[in-house]
């Protein structure tokens, strides 16, 4: 008898236990780096849908309705911001009548002069900010504070995450800066497929040449791989990267051409689905150490 009220009362407290801990919180991230970081500041508070999965090219992304019906039914809605996004699915977050918040908000920009963007008439801002760890403090308490807002009851959990965060993202950057400042200046060189390090390039002193310009919508003309190899002859560049969302072709073509071997792949605007970079910090590291062994 004893047994059966002591299996009793603890069924009871499982249920009761289940009533108090709410279920986590549906939120929706526009693509994979910034679905990991809101994971890691979020936790079990929260479960975080990607609608741009990894290994997937955010600037092509053609929005679908389950799309839609994933947003509405979310208590918060992160976008990056900066023009990542195309339009449809700004539009479409901005209707869902769910809060929406930008994680680059507060975030000096680069402003691109990227030639393919010429016809464009107006500033473009580079939305790659994740490639520079410091600048992901502020992405970090964005998202921070965007969670305590639609959850204020969890706000000490989500400041204690924040700050556990930032502290990996110090690490993050002085072990980088170390990596980068061994390499002499005069070989921080690197070409890569589309120009997605502009602000790792800024706060690392590193000359990035990218053939497909900003978002790869645009294919580089004959006359302009030429003058890519072109420089890549004269600059001595030894560093030639693939990267992970973008199709192969041109560098590999360049590669041929110039008979400098590929180096490896960078994980430029998605995460991988496994290792090296299935979260942000590890997607990070992988850059920086395929980049450094490579300019070497
Ligand atoms: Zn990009």
């Amino acid at each position: 008898m004893r047994r059966i009220i002591s299996v009793l009362s603890f069924t009871f407290l499982s249920v009761f236990i289940h009533l108090v801990q709410a279920a986590p919180l549906p939120v929706v991230a526009s693509f994979s780096i910034l679905g990991d970081v809101t994971k890691q500041i979020g936790g079990d508070r929260i479960q975080v849908s990607t609608l741009i999965g990894a290994d997937q090219d955010t600037h092509m992304y053609q929005l679908l309705s389950k799309d839609l019906r994933q947003m509405r039914s979310a208590k918060l809605i992160l976008l990056n911001g900066y023009g990542l996004e195309s339009l449809s699915l700004q539009r479409a977050a901005e209707q869902s009548h769910v809060p929406v918040i930008y994680a680059v908000q507060g975030i000096q920009p680069q402003v691109l002069n990227d030639g393919n963007h010429k016809h464009d008439h107006q500033h473009k801002y580079d939305p790659h900010v994740w490639n520079d760890p410091v600048l992901m403090h502020t992405y970090a308490r964005n998202i921070a504070n965007a969670l305590i807002k639609i959850d204020p009851a969890g706000k000490a959990y989500y400041q204690s995450r924040l700050a556990n965060y930032e502290q990996r993202l110090n690490q993050l950057h002085q072990w980088a800066a170390k990596a980068f400042a061994a390499i002499p200046a005069s070989k921080r060189k690197v070409l890569t497929g589309h120009d997605a390090f502009g602000y790792m390039a800024k706060r690392y002193q590193i000359t990035f040449i990218a053939p497909q310009g900003v978002s790869a919508d645009a294919e580089p003309s004959a006359r302009q791989v030429a003058s890519i190899i072109n420089q890549i002859r004269n600059q001595n560049i030894k560093a030639v990267f693939v990267e992970n969302i973008k199709n192969p072709k041109m560098i590999q073509r360049i590669s041929k051409e110039t008979g400098i071997k590929i180096s490896g792949q960078l994980y430029s605007d998605a995460l991988s689905k496994g290792a090296p970079a299935a979260t942000y910090l590890d997607m990070f590291r992988s850059n920086v150490s395929a980049l450094s062994a490579a300019m070497k």
